[in-house]
């Protein structure tokens, strides 16, 4: 298997798949679509083998609710590959790297959500593969399907379905309301016309972007395209897209319409060990599903059920609490992944992270990063962490005036003063 791009004449994007590995200072990694962060049954115990005994024996969540395999060795990739298609985990060989749909993790389950969107995820990942000339679209386009409750209505999507009524959806393209409203029945073949007319107007123009947001004149195609094919036009004032507003965080128990509870676990990190993966395949009974904020959610469990789940994810290290501090913890790779990478980066973070679990350390979010690059910065006021190369860290953003450098033993405290919000 060859793990380089393929030249077709296009500039190739260069997102890794499960068959296009991305070469990391530790070994191949591998990215693992999962259409609405929905996996099959078993799905995560699959994965956590399948990294147990070929990778580093861990599960990275994306921000895409998709996984990461890390730390492969070439010659067992063929073997990586096959059990992940007897998993159900690599449905199209042609597609894996276009089924980039994320959707409302809770689908519809727990107001203010209202639409049950699992049947429209499997309904658009199966016209997307059905079509052999959307295999084109590029790794990072991103199809968004919403519940209702605006969950991913502000995620960076190409395409957004948002359901206006119980009845009646919205079509959002790159952030941006087209006003267009259609029967809910028609959501999939909308999206779908609306992918083919990005590819079609890609190849007229001879462009190469990978996204609409780099073709101008993308989006207003696609809405003359669907006005031609389906009878769409845009009313002067349409119903407008309104998300209710919505819990910060989706952790914790949620109940459902139903009566029963979803319940939102943390994950340090966005890092699911072996026995972690396994216990919440366990817990879940099959249906845990990875959002893209790099938590997961159970659903559909009663009070007992919901109690005893969160005593055995918090023994397990996978806090159940809103107010956990790993929510406002992020870290880029580090080493021993990242060849840029001046320090250890995730595990420094763990550890004092860990160590300040429990304690009202701030309001900020705080990224970890290893090197001058920042990747994996979140959007908005952050306090970064960064690693200087002689086993500190230098500290700025949040309220801080300039950065300051720290040893790991004086980090705590002065993390915990710059995520204080001061007037
Ligand atoms: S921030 Fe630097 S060290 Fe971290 S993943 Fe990016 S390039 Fe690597």
């Amino acid at each position: 298997m060859s793990i380089f791009p393929p030249t077709d004449g296009m500039r190739a994007d260069s997102c890794p798949g499960a068959l296009r590995p991305h070469r990391a200072e530790d070994g191949l990694l591998v990215r693992i679509r999962l259409p609405g962060g929905v996996l099959p049954e078993g799905g995560l115990r699959a994965l956590a083998a399948i990294s147990a005994v070929h990778g580093n024996g861990r599960l990275e969540l994306t921000s895409r609710a998709n996984v990461q395999l890390r730390a492969l060795r070439e010659r067992e990739l063929d073997e990586v590959v096959r059990k992940l298609s007897t998993a159900g985990l690599l449905p199209s060989a042609s597609h894996e790297r276009a089924r980039n749909i994320v959707a409302a993790p809770l689908q519809g389950r727990c107001p203010p959500g209202r639409w049950e969107i699992r049947p429209v995820i499997s309904q658009l990942d199966r016209r997307l593969v059905a079509e052999p000339g959307l295999a084109e679209l590029s790794g990072r386009f991103l199809f968004a399907l919403d519940d209702g409750s605006g969950s991913v209505l502000s995620i960076n999507a190409d395409l957004c379905l948002f359901p206006v009524s119980d009845t009646v959806a919205g079509l959002v393209i790159t952030g941006r309301d087209t006003g267009l409203r259609f029967p809910v029945e028609q959501a999939v073949p909308v999206l779908i016309a609306a992918a083919r007319t990005f590819l079609r107007e890609r190849h007229a123009r001879s462009s190469d972007a990978w996204r609409l947001s780099g073709l101008p004149g993308g989006a207003a195609a696609i809405v003359r395209r669907l006005g031609e094919e389906f009878g769409l036009t845009a009313p002067a004032s349409p119903a407008p897209l309104a998300p209710p507003s919505r819990p910060a965080a989706l952790i914790g128990p949620l109940r459902e319409h139903t009566g029963g509870y979803s319940l939102g676990v943390v994950v340090p990190l966005g890092t699911l060990a072996p026995a972690q993966a396994e216990l919440l395949d366990d817990l879940g009974g099959g249906t845990a599903t990875i959002t893209p904020w790099r938590t997961v959610v159970l659903e559909n469990l009663d009070d007992a059920a919901v109690a005893r789940a969160r005593r055995l994810l918090g023994q397990a290290g996978l806090p159940t609490d809103p107010a956990s501090e790993w929510l406002h913890v992020t870290a880029c790779a580090g080493r021993p992944g990242c060849g840029k990478a001046l320090s250890d980066v995730r595990a420094d973070a763990a550890r004092l992270t860990q160590a300040s679990e429990g304690a009202k350390s701030g309001v900020l979010p705080v990224h970890w990063a290893a090197c001058e690059r920042r990747c994996g910065r979140p959007a908005g006021s952050t306090v970064e962490v960064l690693a200087t190369g002689d086993g500190r860290y230098e500290l700025s953003g949040g309220n801080l005036t300039s950065p300051r450098a720290h040893d790991l033993t004086e980090l705590p405290a002065a993390i915990a003063q710059a995520r204080r919000i001061t007037d």
